[in-house]
């Protein structure tokens, strides 16, 4: 996509139109660093979105009992995985926090209560995704935690009175993995193991198939309730971490909007890195082509 075509799309986007949503399946830890072809699309969307002023991350691996917000100023770079080597470990996302928004969190979440963290900080479902897609770490960027205690249709229906932050420009981006099942993991490829090498269990893309179909047609509420979706579904949600943030990100689909998936690929045999954007402005045919075309 040359300049001309960017500065093009972004002026379709005028400001009354709601932030784009974004579910991003993260994978492997190590892809914060890699370039590979699921992290060359990330960088991509990154180009291709409108600049938001804040991010809030739904990330699978902030689970809490009860809600939470981080508010901190500058939040901390968290490691929170082990056996990957020590670039990673070495790795610092310095964005700032937003007290600002996590105020705002707090105050559109009605039914709940949303408490104002101080210790947490990016956890690496959201850094590495933030290390690729927006690397200059100049935009705010917020978590808000999974309640552990809550049930999948509950986090669906609390998912919905984020949609106002849409309206003023804050990306919400669901990071998880809508397959993953790591006792089911099969890594293949060269000596260290390539986490990222295309291998699929026939259940993982079926389950893969199964959550797309559903998707495509608005079918969320039997999204929420995956267990009821049969053997392969079952197998690629044995707990639901990974899955939630999926959930949030549909719950933001208005009735106009259109689907685009990118990296949908599964790897490792049981995990899939499919992904996907919801925006009223791909109903726009130029922009959707521009999207695919930049996804593909
Ligand atoms: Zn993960």
């Amino acid at each position: 996509m040359n300049q001309n075509e960017k500065d093009e799309l972004t002026n379709t986007l005028n400001s009354t139109e709601p932030m784009p949503v974004l579910f991003i399946g993260h994978g492997s830890p190590m892809n914060a660093i890699e370039d590979n072809e699921f992290t060359k699309a990330w960088r991509e969307v990154a180009k291709i979105l409108p600049k938001p002023r804040a991010i809030l991350c739904i990330s699978a691996h902030w689970e809490t009992r009860g809600t939470q917000v981080t508010a901190m100023e500058k939040p901390r770079t968290i490691h929170d995985f082990g056996g990957f080597p020590r670039a990673l470990n070495e790795v610092q996302y310095s964005a700032p926090g937003s007290p600002w928004l996590a105020q705002e969190v707090k105050d559109t979440m009605k039914k709940i209560k949303v408490g104002l963290d101080q210790h947490w900080g990016f956890d690496h479902g959201c850094w590495i995704i933030l290390m690729q897609m927006f690397p200059a770490a100049d935009i705010p960027v917020i978590q808000l935690s999974l309640d552990y205690t809550r049930q999948a249709p509950e986090h669906y229906a609390l998912a919905k009175e984020l949609a106002p932050l849409r309206q003023k420009g804050i990306l919400i981006l669901g990071s998880g993995n809508i397959v993953h099942n790591l006792s089911r993991l099969v890594v293949t490829g060269n000596d260290s193991g390539d986490l990222n090498k295309p291998f699929e269990l026939d259940w993982a893309v079926e389950a893969n198939e199964l959550f797309k179909r559903l998707i495509n047609e608005n079918r969320h509420p039997e999204l929420a309730h995956y267990q009821s979706l049969g053997n392969a579904a079952r197998l690629a949600v044995p707990t639901p971490e990974h899955f939630l943030p999926m959930l949030y990100v549909l719950a933001l689909k208005q009735e106009n909007e259109t689907v685009i998936y990118f990296n949908d690929q599964a790897v490792g045999a049981s995990l899939t890195m499919t992904s996907l954007i919801i925006d009223a402005g791909l109903k726009n045919a130029q922009y959707a082509k521009q999207m695919s075309s930049a996804v593909s």
